[in-house]
């Protein structure tokens, strides 16, 4: 298949390509590794009239860990840069593990952080770690900058966020969460690479053998990626046991509310939170 004709820009400046989005507005899309727009292009399914390129824009591609407590990445960091980043820490390992999950190899070489977060597909392991760590996602347009958090940023429609026509991400800040911090992700695909049915994105905070402070954020169950907030409180306060883990995973299955579809019914999928939940926290405070 090939795509409906389209104009082709490849900027050199942010400016530029905000200009460009300024000017064709709907018409145009923001073209980043490419990995979701160009098979959606390829089946009609995306017909923009114009594709603005961001591959040669400077600053995009930098993982900045001047401040001590968050690092900002940049939009066009690729998966494959996350996998293998040198942030160190809980924040670190919390990428490396879960961007291994993302797509094939040459899907990590090619598709980048920012593109997964604006196309906002709902089982998207960047989406639920954007959600556990409340993201400060930072969107531009010609007249300025505005910093949204994932939880606003994601609508729970598949495939939408907040993003405006003519507004370009630009980079999201994520903390880079202190030591005492312990982190997990799991997921389940039918096969290596697909796109999870389930997973699940956990960070849980401990002092000694006890949880002071858990996130838990789910992907494949909504239309965005959602943070399992009774789980959480389930968590918060109690010993790090494996009945605290168990009692949370069932929490955690009992308030989402998926539908089915022909990866899954319903109810496979709650019983595939609680496994993968208990997968996720097994794996923080091993
Ligand atoms: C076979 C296959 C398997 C995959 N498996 C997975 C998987 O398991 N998990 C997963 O998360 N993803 C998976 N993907 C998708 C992949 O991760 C994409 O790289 C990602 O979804 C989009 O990133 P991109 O850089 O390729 O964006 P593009 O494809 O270039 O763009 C995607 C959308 O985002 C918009 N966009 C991109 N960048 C910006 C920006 N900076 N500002 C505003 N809008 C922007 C584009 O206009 C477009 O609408 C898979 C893809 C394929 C083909």
């Amino acid at each position: 298949m090939k795509p409906a004709a389209f104009d082709y820009h490849a900027p050199r400046t942010l400016q530029e390509a905000l200009s460009l989005l300024h000017e064709h507005q709907d018409e145009a899309k923001v073209l980043a590794g490419g990995q979701s727009l160009v098979p959606a292009m390829n089946f009609r399914l995306a017909r923009p009239a114009v594709l603005v390129d961001i591959a040669q824009v400077p600053g995009l591609d930098r993982i900045e860990v001047d401040d001590p407590d968050s690092a900002m990445i940049g939009a066009r960091v690729r998966h494959l840069d996350l996998e293998h980043n040198s942030i160190g820490g809980p924040l670190g390992l919390l990428l490396a593990r879960t961007g291994r999950w993302v797509g094939h190899y040459p899907i990590r070489v090619r598709g980048t952080f920012g593109g997964s977060l604006a196309h906002a597909d709902p089982a998207a392991e960047w989406c639920a770690l954007a959600c556990a760590l409340d993201a400060e996602i930072h969107c531009r347009n010609t007249n300025g900058s505005r910093v949204v958090g994932a939880r606003e940023f994601f609508e729970q429609m598949a495939f939408t966020t907040c993003l405006e026509p003519d507004e370009m991400l630009v980079g999201a800040r994520l903390p880079r969460l202190g030591d005492s911090w312990r982190v997990g992700m799991a997921e389940f695909a039918r096969r290596w690479g697909d796109f999870a049915i389930v997973l699940a994105v956990v960070a849980v905070e401990c002092d000694g053998d006890s949880i002071t402070g858990a996130r838990v954020a789910l992907g494949g169950v909504a239309g965005g990626p959602v943070r399992a907030t009774n789980a959480e409180a389930a968590l918060s306060g109690r010993a790090a046991t494996a009945e605290t883990v168990a009692a949370a995973a069932a929490v955690a299955a009992e308030e989402v509310d998926p539908t089915g579809d022909i990866h899954g019914s319903a109810d496979y999928r709650r019983d595939l939170v609680r496994t993968m939940v208990t997968r996720a926290l097994d794996q923080a405070l091993a």
